[in-house]
């Protein structure tokens, strides 16, 4: 990374979310990240949603670098109950962090999307260039929405600017320090805690919806090293698709039987089809 006055900080928002914990990995097991000093922040260190509590936070890191991952985020049933909360707290945190990096002079931005804000109705393998193609599936519009602004601002902010600002598209990701909320979480995590109640007597194990959606699933840390990848080396205003090949792709039934034989459960399985399948598919590709 370029340096200001020979010094590289690199400052991570969400620092302690499931991203955030993994970047913390890849550079805690890498010698080539000790350039910079790294700072990762959680919601302790300041609420982005707020202006001035953005402010100073970079006042006090005066980071070099920003990867901006903090954000409002949830599985499909989260974001069909709270679209408004999913909107507007993405919006201010997104708009706070990059009028700061613009105003202290923040040498690149990567920030993360996601392959649920592309369009409902698409063709497939779905790239980079089509994101604002059409309306996103309606189950999370408000999060789709507000996280496609990021990309129409990065673009906004090169132009008038000349600020270098990028963001990552990563698919389906699963690992250590994930959110294992049923209610809220995504499906591996919510998965694994419905199966480890189930096999503690806790009645059949559900998989909800019919099984058959597809995702592409990316294991949380090798993400983190393709972030850092990005901060390094990939300097397009355009954003990237951070994924697992398409051939890669499985459906909710065979993630849900991954997850029954590695926690070595034996007991019944059904499908709650009264619960939503959400997207059928939203197949990406890592070609870029
Ligand atoms: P998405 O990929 O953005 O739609 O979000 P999720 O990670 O929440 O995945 C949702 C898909 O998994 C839908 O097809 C759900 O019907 C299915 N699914 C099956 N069981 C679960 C579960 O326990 N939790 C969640 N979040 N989704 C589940």
């Amino acid at each position: 990374m370029s340096e200001t006055n020979g010094k590289v900080v690199c400052m991570v928002t969400g620092g302690s979310g499931l991203y955030g914990m993994a970047i913390r990995a890849h550079v805690d097991s890498s010698a080539e990240e000790k350039d910079a000093t790294w700072v990762f922040l959680s919601s302790k260190d300041g609420d982005l949603r707020d202006r001035k509590a953005t402010e100073a936070i970079f006042e006090r890191v005066r980071p070099t670098h920003v990867i901006h991952l903090a954000a409002m985020v949830g599985g499909l049933f989260a974001n069909m109950s709270k679209k408004v909360e999913f909107y507007r707290e993405n919006m201010l945190m997104n708009d706070n962090v990059m009028e700061c990096c613009r105003i202290y002079k923040v040498q690149k931005l990567v920030s993360c999307l996601s392959t649920c804000i592309f369009p409902d109705k698409t063709t497939y393998p779905i790239d980079e260039e089509m994101i604002h193609n059409g309306p996103p599936h309606k189950s999370n519009e408000g999060y789709a929405y507000a996280k496609r602004m990021i990309d129409v601002q990065n673009r906004c902010y090169a132009e008038e600017y000349g600020c270098k600002f990028t963001s990552v598209v990563p698919t389906n990701i699963f690992g250590p320090h994930d959110n294992f909320s049923i209610e809220d979480g995504h499906v591996l995590p919510g998965l694994m805690h419905k199966c480890l109640i189930a096999k503690r007597g806790g009645g059949d194990f559900s998989i909800w919806g019919s099984g058959t959606p597809l995702r592409q699933f990316i294991f949380s840390e090798d993400l983190g090293a393709l972030i850092v990848w990005v901060m390094r080396n990939y300097h397009s205003v355009e954003p990237i698709i951070l994924s697992v090949p398409e051939e890669d792709e499985v459906s909710i039934k065979d993630a849900a039987m991954a997850v029954v034989s590695g926690m070595k459960y034996t007991g019944p399985v059904k499908f709650d089809t009264s619960k939503s399948d959400g997207q059928f598919k939203k197949t990406a590709s890592n070609a870029k």
